[in-house]
This record gives C-alpha cells, sequence and structure tokens, in this order.
C-alpha cells in the first residue's frame, strides 16, 4: 500500500547574499494515514523548512528545491499554485507556534473560521458560521455561540490556540502539520492542546507531522519519530526505538539534556556542548562531528572526512560510522556517567 504522504530526497536551498543555505539536504518519509510522525531536531535543524515545503509556501525565485513530495499520490513540488490554493486549508493544514500570526486582528474569530469553511466548500454565510460555532465547541471553547463573534485579542493564549486548531480542521484535513503549536503555552494549556490534538485525531482520522525541539511532547504524541540535525534526518524509528534504544549520538545527547519522562525532575542536566552547524558552511564529514563525544573512537578519521550514510531497514536507522556493537558498549558508559 502507497504511503499517504510522501518525501524522497528532498533538498531546499536557499540562496542568501552570503551564499547557498543548505536548509534540507536530502531527506526522505513517509506517513500512513492516522499515524503521527514526531521530528525533533534544535532551531535551525531544517524542521520547519521541511513543512513550509511540503505546503508549498517557500519563494520560488529564491528558492532551490529537488526531489519528490507525494500527498495521496499526488506530487506537490510540480503542482501550481492553484492546485496549492486548493490543497491548504483543505486536505493538509498546518498550526503554528503563535497563533497571533494565523488570524487577523480585523475580523471576529467566527468569521475567519468561516472563510476557510466557505473557500474551500462553497457553503452559505450562515451554513459556514454554524460549522465555525461547532469547531469552536469541538475545540473546547466555553459559550461558542457567543465567542464566535469575539476578537483574536478578546481571547486569552491558550483560547487563540484552540481557534487556530479549529480554523486548521475547519475542512476535515487528512494532514495537519503542527510547528512547535504548544511551545509558547504554559504547561496545563499545553497539556490540554496535546489531548485536544490526540481527540481530534481519533475523531478524525488526520495524520500528523510534529515539529519540535522537545522530546517530551514527542514521547507524548508521536508513533515514529525523525530527529534531524544541519538539515539532514540522522536517526529515525519508532518512537519506541528512538527513544528507549537510541542509536546515534546526537540523539543520545539529546536524551540526556532533557529530564527522565519518569525520573525525578531535579537531576543534573547535561546539554549537548557547542551549538548548532552553519548551513552556509557545514561541517565536513558527519556534521555533527565537532560536538560528537564519540568521534574519536571511529577510525581514520572518518567522522569529519566522510559523510555517514542513513541505512533505513524496516523503518528504523541512523547515520553514524559507529559500529553496532562499539556503540553499545559506549552509549552504555555514557548513560551510566552522564
Ligand atoms: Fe559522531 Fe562520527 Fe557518528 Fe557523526 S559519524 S555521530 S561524528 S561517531
Ligand atoms: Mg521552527
Amino acid at each position: 500500500q502507497q504511503p499517504f504522504l510522501s518525501v524522497r530526497d528532498l533538498k531546499v536551498h536557499f540562496s542568501t547574499e552570503d551564499g547557498i543555505v543548505k536548509a534540507v539536504d536530502g531527506l526522505s518519509f513517509d506517513i500512513a494515514r492516522g499515524q503521527t510522525l514526531g521530528i525533533v531536531g534544535e532551531s535551525g535543524s531544517g524542521k520547519s523548512v521541511t513543512n513550509l515545503t511540503i505546503l508549498g509556501l517557500h519563494d520560488p525565485a529564491r528558492t532551490r528545491i529537488d526531489g519528490e513530495i507525494l500527498l495521496d499520490g499526488q506530487e506537490l513540488l510540480t503542482a501550481s499554485e492553484r492546485t496549492l490554493e486548493k490543497l491548504r486549508g483543505n486536505k493538509m493544514s498546518m498550526i503554528f507556534q503563535d497563533a497571533l500570526a494565523s488570524l487577523s486582528p480585523y475580523h471576529t474569530i467566527g468569521t475567519q473560521i468561516a472563510e476557510v469553511y466557505r473557500k474551500h466548500t462553497g457553503a452559505s454565510k450562515k451554513e459556514a458560521r454554524a460549522r465555525a460555532i461547532e469547531m469552536l465547541t469541538r475545540v473546547g471553547i466555553p459559550q461558542p455561540d457567543v465567542r464566535v463573534d469575539d476578537y483574536p485579542h478578546q481571547f486569552s493564549g491558550g483560547m487563540r490556540q484552540r481557534a487556530m486548531i479549529a480554523m486548521a480542521l475547519v475542512c476535515d484535513p487528512e494532514l495537519l502539520i503542527a510547528d512547535e503549536p504548544t511551545t509558547a503555552l504554559d504547561v496545563t494549556v499545553q497539556a490540554q492542546i496535546m489531548d485536544l490534538l490526540k481527540d481530534l485525531q481519533q475523531e478524525f482520522g488526520t495524520a500528523i507531522i510534529f515539529i519540535t525541539h522537545d522530546l517530551g511532547v514527542i514521547a507524548d504524541i508521536a508513533d515514529d519519530v525523525l530527529v534531524m540535525y544541519g538539515g539532514r534526518c540522522v536517526e529515525r524509528g519508532t518512537k519506541k526505538q528512538v527513544l528507549g534504544n537510541p542509536q546515534h549520538p546526537y540523539t543520545l545527547g539529546l536524551l540526556n539534556s532533557m529530564p527522565a519522562l519518569d525520573g525525578p525532575v531535579d537531576v543534573p542536566l547535561s546539554p549537548i556542548p557547542g551549538s548548532p552547524p552553519s548551513l552556509l558552511n557545514p561541517p565536513t564529514g558527519c556534521r555533527f562531528h565537532p560536538r560528537c563525544a564519540f568521534a574519536e573512537k571511529v577510525a581514520g578519521g572518518k567522522c569529519s572526512s566522510a559523510q555517514p550514510v542513513l541505512e533505513v531497514i524496516d523503518g528504523r536507522g541512523s547515520a553514524c560510522h559507529l559500529e553496532t556493537s562499539q556503540r553499545d558498549a559506549l552509549f552504555a558508559d555514557y548513560a551510566a556517567t552522564a
């Protein structure tokens, strides 16, 4: 069976005054219907760029895109702007960290949700308003038939985030891209929004790409996980595989820099030393080598000269020169001392 969304060898390069920024540099993944793929990485790892590319939101004059993106069998990279317009909001939609950026301050919440619905369904104003109230009810806005006439500034941050979710889901999209949608919220509201997304996914069977820098969020929501570093995927697998048995030093580092999911919160954490790579001049060889605690364990300076290949078998793989046996021993030691 064909995956619902399939991304093949995607490359997204931007022309800037300083040179070519290789924001995404050879990325492949699939998602099935109703599944959640968590994409995790630091800022600048290419996760947001990947998803804006799926939605077709880059300036074509300054962006060079190669590869293939198939949504339900349809190629998106060669699709016309008209086709993409039809797909956006309808078959695929997106929620962001900042609801204020996707809601207009000049129109009521209800009007904005209704407009998206009318654009894609041709419904009457009356039908669309009823639909907006229905969606606000579904995302848990109290008194939806009254609040539908509020402006975004009359909503709290958490309510705006819910309204944005209502707007994203108003046309029953089959793919929802969620880019750090809870990062700006306090922990309680964050948990409520995560629960809401899970419920809505159950109800609508939506496939979700969940982008985050937070492995705790991944642990909560993802089925499969893709770890990005410097525009590439360095590790992928099921959530259990990636979080329970990481195979890449970067993933191991991320896990060590977050509180244990079920452990005490006050254990000292060890952030990964160094900073994310330049995408103008990425490090040679393995892009992680300047920060990797294990680079010198690989013979012949291979880490700084040869780029490791991501080999994926049954959805599981990592891109690292360490031998499997060597890695198991080194990671066990690392865990013991960290
Ligand atoms: Fe570290 Fe080398 Fe593996 Fe890269 S290839 S993650 S530098 S050990
Ligand atoms: Mg981002």
